[in-house]
This record gives C-alpha cells, sequence and structure tokens, in this order.
C-alpha cells in the first residue's frame, strides 16, 4: 500500500480494573487513508480513541505518529503533530459564536520563538488576522455553516454542533483526524451529508480514522474497517468483506 504510515499502534494495552479495554491492539494506517472503527458497545473503541490521543496512559504498548514513538505524550503535543480528534459529544464554548469557535481553534505560529518580536509586528498581525479570517471563512463554507456562523454554540441545532466541533478540527490544521461517532443523535440525511463531508476531505489529503455505529452510512464512504472485539481487533478489510464476515455478525449478536 502506499503513502506514509500517519499512525501506529504496537500491543496497546489498557485495563480498568479488571476490564481489558484494550488487550493488546495492534493497527497502522497510512497517509490519505479512510478508515472506519467498529464494534459492539464496550468493545473498546472510544478507549483506543483515548490513549492514542493521550487522554489516557496505556498499561502497554506503543503508539507512533509518522513514525515516531508519542506513547503518553500530551494531547496538545499530538496536537502539536498534527493529530486532531473530535468528541462524540462536541466540546465548544457556548457562549461563543460559530465563528469565535472555530477561530479560536486555530494554531498561534508566532509562539515564543527568537523572531516572535519582530512577528507580533502590527502590519503582520493584521495580515495574520486577515488571513485567519479567510480562513475560517472557507471552512465554515465547507461545512455549510456560513448561514449560523454569528450565532452561539448553544443556539445551534446538534448537527451544527457537530460540524463545529469538525470546523475546529480543520482550523487546527489536523493531518490526522480521529472522530468519535460524529453522526450519533443526528437525522440521517445529516449523517450522510457529514459522511460525504468527511470523504470530500479526505479526497483533499486529510487522513482519517473514524468511529462509527451507523454501519450503513459508514461502509458507504470508507476504505478500510477495523473490527473491535472486546478489547481487541477482530477483523479488518474492505467494507464489503467485512460485511459479510461471520464473525463480526456473532460479535455484534453475542453482545
Ligand atoms: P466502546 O467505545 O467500544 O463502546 P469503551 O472503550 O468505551 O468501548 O469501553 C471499553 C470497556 O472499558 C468497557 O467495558 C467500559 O466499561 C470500560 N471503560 C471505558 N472507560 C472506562 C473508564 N474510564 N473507567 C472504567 N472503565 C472504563
Ligand atoms: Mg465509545
Amino acid at each position: 500500500m502506499a503513502g506514509v504510515e500517519v499512525l501506529k499502534t504496537v500491543d496497546l494495552r489498557k485495563y480498568f480494573g479488571g476490564v481489558r479495554a484494550l488487550d493488546g491492539v495492534s493497527i497502522s494506517i497510512r497517509e490519505g487513508e479512510f478508515v472506519g472503527l467498529i464494534g459492539p458497545n464496550g468493545s473498546g473503541k472510544s478507549t483506543l480513541f483515548n490513549v492514542i490521543s493521550g487522554i489516557y496512559h496505556p498499561d502497554g504498548g506503543d503508539v507512533y505518529l509518522y513514525g515516531e514513538k508519542v506513547t503518553g505524550l500530551p494531547p496538545y503535543e499530538l496536537y502539536r503533530r498534527g493529530l486532531v480528534r473530535g468528541f462524540q459529544v462536541p466540546r465548544l464554548w457556548h457562549g461563543m459564536t460559530v465563528v469565535e469557535n472555530s477561530a479560536t481553534a486555530a494554531r498561534d505560529r508566532r509562539g515564543d520563538g527568537p523572531f516572535s518580536a519582530i512577528l507580533r509586528r502590527k502590519e503582520w498581525l493584521q495580515w495574520e488576522e486577515r488571513s485567519l479570517v479567510k480562513r475560517v471563512h472557507d471552512v465554515l463554507e465547507k461545512l455549510s455553516l456560513t448561514r449560523v456562523a454569528l450565532n452561539r454554540a448553544s443556539e445551534i441545532s446538534g448537527g451544527q454542533m457537530k460540524l463545529t466541533d469538525i470546523s475546529r478540527a480543520l482550523m487546527g490544521e489536523a493531518r490526522i483526524l480521529l472522530l468519535d461517532e460524529p453522526t450519533a443523535g443526528v437525522a440521517p440525511k445529516l449523517a450522510q451529508d457529514i459522511f460525504k463531508l468527511l470523504e470530500r476531505l479526505n479526497s483533499e489529503g486529510l487522513t482519517i480514522f473514524v468511529i462509527e455505529h451507523r454501519l450503513e452510512v459508514l461502509f458507504n464512504h470508507v476504505e478500510r474497517v477495523i473490527v473491535m472485539h472486546e478489547g481487541r481487533v477482530l477483523v479488518e478489510g474492505p467494507p464489503e468483506k467485512v460485511a459479510e464476515d461471520p464473525r463480526v455478525l456473532d460479535a455484534y449478536l453475542g453482545s
């Protein structure tokens, strides 16, 4: 398979008391892939995302980003390296507008380096503000959020909150985007739209790894599916193969 290996886990383990939430998970995702993660409730999907994105420390195994070991690094360090995640329940600033929510996710490129004083010069700041405005505008347009750009996050629909969460990920210049159930709680039509949008972002070069329980939606869009069961990878392959694998059906029925 072509492409750089963006994300890899090797024998990842995470235990909660007696529960083996991750019981030796090894996966690999290449640049430009659009991969779905499925499995019955409690199979360890969210835990895998939490360990990959640095929210939980694993009890064993390692995580690699672009070939570099990043196990145990805090979320902001991974974010800095281009790994961005959305949440099952979008984490938005409810008192702020949609456009503010998106803009505040933009990276601060000035930093505190030796050139920061020069970079803070007024003309530069003005230039940067203009380019920020343009980027936010482009991202919101892409997500069909222009109409509600000036609404507070507390006033928009659940689906628009999901989209605003994704807009934050895009403003954060994700190289790989991890999404935990981006269509949870949204109407079927919007679920399709969200996946069409993800497919477009993917075709523009973004690597996407998504947990999704609506298999009929997921299978239409991703190129590969990883199935988890009881903290392990049960099966992986193209959606049409996974869909007819008897082990997958068993796992879902047995749960
Ligand atoms: P999924 O996302 O596939 O539904 P999870 O990763 O949320 O599954 O959970 C996997 C297992 O780990 C479940 O048995 C769950 O109860 C347990 N678990 C997950 N997070 C915690 C936690 N913070 N504390 C204790 N147990 C947890
Ligand atoms: Mg989950």
